[in-house]
């Protein structure tokens, strides 16, 4: 039996897993679990899950009792005895110090958000250097692109690649005319083709910061420099993800788009496992179709990696940026083509080259939220 902690149980990740361990009763034990909000959702998965030590942002709910609660929150949960897994599912950056906590305690942790590399990838880098051993069976990316791309690197060596090939779905805007990108609403902008998930990842799909973030998180899992790291468009979301070796061969991987596939390979790995996930013949996929990446219909792409190359504490100050910048978007404070100018502008005002600290990373992630929402509050608010 594996023990597990799931943080982020509520969300469309954290839902998923749920319905992973449930299929393998045999295989794993949820020893415990943490979401932001004490929802309705959340006290009906205590009541399933009795056997897992409980936390929650808000506070602790009268469901939970004094024994089942975990005071020292998400990082008691993810280093406490019994546990061998973390699986990672929360949103932005609250699971940083939790993930450096657990690598440090020798915990394997699956991560499914990507806020925490791009934020703090340097941080993890040296967590996982103290560590030691394989950092990809200690860092087990969860995100179905760099899933594909870890299953195609088994047996590999990474001096024989060229590049990682990530795919993207182009989001909803795909084929909008770029001119036409400042008047979408909020509601185009979540109706997302191909995956059902959260506002904040969804939105991120739309502009393409989503996959500007899992070049950085490419950059971290897989030690290689941003020139190698390239994305196409693909907009069926069968294939997840290419690796080019040097040779000029291809390897992908395929499946039908359903996160529990990916959540169920981080915690089965190098084994497979039935998945709750449905199967899907390739007579089934169709026609399965590739395009250049236009930066001019998704300048903020351009603007994250171009930032993101340059190192420093860019990282935690795009990732404050967009989270605030996607609020104001669905709060109708601004229009989508704001997205690129307002993470330049944050670079530019507080971009510096040192690394930062993981106290300094919480300071300046906080320094640049509290400063962007005043910038960025609805017109008219006091
Ligand atoms: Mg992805």
């Amino acid at each position: 039996m594996t023990g597990i902690a799931l943080l982020g149980s509520t969300g469309s990740i954290g839902r998923q897993t749920l319905e992973v361990l449930a299929a393998h009763p045999d295989r794993f034990e949820l020893r415990g679990i943490a979401a932001g909000r004490a929802s309705e959702g959340f006290t009906e998965q205590l009541a399933a899950w009795p056997r897992a030590r409980a936390w929650c942002a808000e506070g602790r709910p009268a469901d939970i009792s004094p024994e089942r609660w975990a005071e020292g929150g998400l990082e008691e949960l993810a280093t406490a005895d019994g546990v061998e897994l973390v699986v990672v599912a929360t949103t932005g950056m609250t699971a940083l110090p939790a993930v450096l906590a657990a690598l440090a305690a020798g915990r394997r942790v699956a991560l499914a958000n990507k806020e925490t590399l791009v934020t703090g990838g340097h941080l993890v880098e040296a967590a996982l250097q103290a560590a030691g051993g394989d950092p990809l069976e200690r860092l087990r990316p969860v995100d179905s692109e760099h899933s594909a791309i870890w299953q195609c690197l088994l047996g590999e060596r990474i001096e024989d690649v060229r590049r990682l090939v990530l795919t993207a779905s182009g989001g909803p805007f795909r084929d909008v005319e770029p001119g036409a990108l400042a008047n979408v609403s909020p509601e185009d902008a979540l109706a997302h083709p191909t995956w059902r998930m959260g506002p904040k990842i969804t939105i991120d799909s739309a502009t393409l910061v989503n996959k500007a973030f899992e070049a950085i998180e490419a950059r971290w899992l897989y030690r290689l420099p941003y020139g190698r790291i390239e994305a196409v468009i693909h907009p069926q979301s069968v294939v997840h993800s290419l690796v080019e070796f040097t040779d000029g061969s291809y390897k992908a991987q395929l499946g039908v788009p359903d996160m529990r596939l990916p959540i169920q390979y981080a915690l089965t790995h190098p084994e497979r496992l039935p998945s709750p996930a449905r199967r899907q013949a390739p007579e089934a996929w169709g026609t399965l179709e590739f395009a250049p990446l236009d930066p001019a219909r998704f300048p903020a792409y351009r603007a994250v990696r171009e930032a993101a190359a340059r190192g420093g504490n860019r990282g935690t100050i795009l990732n404050a940026a967009d989270e605030v910048a996607v609020a104001a978007f669905l709060g109708g404070a601004i229009g989508f083509t704001r997205f690129a100018p307002i993470l330049e502008g944050a670079v530019e005002r507080w971009g510096a080259d040192d690394e930062p600290a993981l106290e300094q990373v919480a300071a300046l992630d906080a320094e640049v939220r509290s400063a962007l929402t005043l910038d960025l509050r609805p017109r008219g608010a006091a």
